[in-house]
């Protein structure tokens, strides 16, 4: 965090005399719009495609004809009810849509369909790491809602054009108790969110098309103070430095009125990322009065005890456990970072362990992996679970290798061509050679040449210096072509040696 500006210290506000002095504490909630990853819209069978060309994904529906009836796309709700898992939220068996209602050209029904209450989930949490160890941040609610369309401002012919192409899409906002302290910890909040969402897919995450965007409220208050001041609250931001830049504004832009001993006013406001300013879009006064009232046109949001079974086998391991799991295998610490760190790895080896009846040594499959698979599929761009080496084929070249039919020089350049070839570790090995000659016949065969070439050395070993055992080896493998077993060469010279 150190590296960034925003990890600011909890501003200091002096009275009007520059007298007393007040250790102010900024005061985070964050409200984060997660676009739900579905093929079609939240109430209408309209595609959701980025990129589109304008009002081509529209329908009566979706651009609120009068009489056109919405009906509720199932994957949405499982989409809402699997975060809410993940978060340790309260699933609700029932919850309700309301219409929040504005004007806004983009808004074709002239109501947002929205949840107020219930909603589809209630509660739950998320621990952030600060400076000072991991801090919960408490969720308050996460409910389902349908996304606006888009205003196009077409500045050189001073118009204003409306793109329906994004209306109906389904969204999840996930709203934060205020317990968020710092620009830093609402950044680190929205990050490990983002990752978490995108890892179940839940959302696609893509933030610069706005699929993973927050509203920030902002407030100061005296340190040690457990009431509420009066907040700000940035609309939309769309990338985790603006987030962080808004609030860090935000801060100062309050602060500053204190210590002139202003007061800092309810307010809606627009971040400009140019200026790096917060600018007033509108005060309580104004404020909006949704007239929030029951959705007539859509039933219950039912979720059952059975769809939340199915819904939280289908969900992916959460870190947490994953990583428990490798260390539980007996894995080094630095492989299970490496492992957490490529995705689809935990996966893949959990594959490779369950591939053949008689091998399944993770620590020696992990090893395999961490030298051979993971490098390479770098190296190609491929996610690990698209390998050409599949995990039987890698648990095979393990198994081989263990039994000292590979040896590691010969893997070394026959993985490649494994990866290239998706062959068979045993065939390809065979055919290029590099199968390890371990049979003691054949290294005994070997020894007793190697021993009747090199008198001069075999009555140094035999005098005690020991050493010059690895030069026969050495003699030996070169013999062999690099094919022999070292670890069997070495006894087989020592044997040669007694007789
Ligand atoms: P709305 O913004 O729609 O009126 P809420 O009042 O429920 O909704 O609050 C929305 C978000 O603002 C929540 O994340 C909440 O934690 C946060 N929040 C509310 N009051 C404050 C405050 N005084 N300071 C900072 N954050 C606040
Ligand atoms: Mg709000
Ligand atoms: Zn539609």
């Amino acid at each position: 965090m150190a590296d960034e500006p925003w990890g600011a210290k909890a501003p200091v506000v002096y009275d009007r005399l520059g007298f007393t002095v007040t250790e102010m504490e900024p005061v985070i909630g964050l409200e984060i719009h997660a676009q739900l990853k579905t093929k079609t819209k939240l109430f209408c069978s309209c595609p959701i495609e980025p990129g589109a060309e304008p009002n081509t994904n529209i329908c009566e529906v979706c651009t609120g004809q009068p009489g056109a009836l919405p009906r509720m796309n199932e994957k949405a709700i499982e989409l809402a009810a699997m975060a809410g898992l993940a978060l340790g939220s309260k699933v609700n068996s029932k919850s309700l849509f309301s219409r929040k209602n504005y004007f806004y050209p983009d808004l074709p029904n002239g109501f947002q369909t929205s949840q107020l209450d219930p909603p589809i989930c209630q509660g739950g949490a998320m621990d952030v790491d600060t400076p000072s160890g991991p801090k919960t941040i408490r969720l308050n609610r996460i409910h389902l809602e349908d996304d606006a369309g888009k205003c196009v401002h077409d500045e050189k012919r001073g118009r204003t054009l409306v793109d329906l192409n994004r209306a109906g899409t389904p969204l999840i906002e996930i709203v934060t108790e205020p317990d968020l302290n710092s620009p830093a910890e609402a950044i680190e909040f929205l990050k490990k969110l983002h990752a978490l969402l995108v890892r179940l897919g839940v959302t696609e995450g893509r933030m610069e098309e706005g699929e993973f965007r927050c509203d920030v409220n902002v407030s100061l208050r005296p340190k040690g103070s457990t009431e509420l001041g009066v907040r700000g609250e940035i609309k939309n931001l769309n990338s985790f430095r603006f987030a962080g830049q808004a609030i860090e504004y935000e801060i100062k832009r309050q602060s500053a009125l204190y210590a002139q001993g202003q007061s800092v006013l309810q307010e809606t406001l627009h971040f400009d990322p140019a200026k790096r300013e917060t600018r007033t879009l509108r005060t309580k006064e104004e404020a909006h009065d949704y007239r929030y009232f029951p959705q007539p046109d859509l039933p219950p949001v039912r979720v059952s005890e059975e769809l939340l079974t199915r819904i939280r086998e289908s969900m992916p391991a959460s870190v947490e456990e994953t990583n428990q799991k490798l260390l539980d295998l007996g894995l080094r610490e630095d492989l299970v970072t490496l492992f957490m760190d490529r995705k689809g790895a935990p996966e893949y080896l959990q594959a490779a362990q369950a591939a053949l009846p008689d091998f399944n040594d993770a620590k020696k499959l992990a090893a395999v992996m961490a030298e051979f698979l993971l490098p390479a599929c770098q190296k190609a761009d491929l996610p690990v679970s698209e390998a050409p080496v599949t995990p039987q084929k890698l648990a095979k070249l393990a198994s081989l290798m263990d039994k000292g039919t590979i040896g590691r020089r010969a893997a070394q350049e026959l993985f490649p061509l494994l990866f290239q070839t998706g062959a068979d570790p045993e065939e390809l090995a065979k055919e290029k050679g590099l199968i390890q000659i371990s049979d003691k016949g054949a290294l005994s065969a070997m020894a007793a040449e190697v021993v009747a070439l090199h008198p001069q050395e075999v009555a140094k070993y035999r005098d005690g210096q020991e050493k010059v055992l690895s030069f026969l080896v050495g003699q030996l493998m070169r013999k062999s072509r690099g094919a022999a077993d070292p670890k069997g060469a070495g006894q087989a010279l020592i044997e040669a040696m007694k007789g």
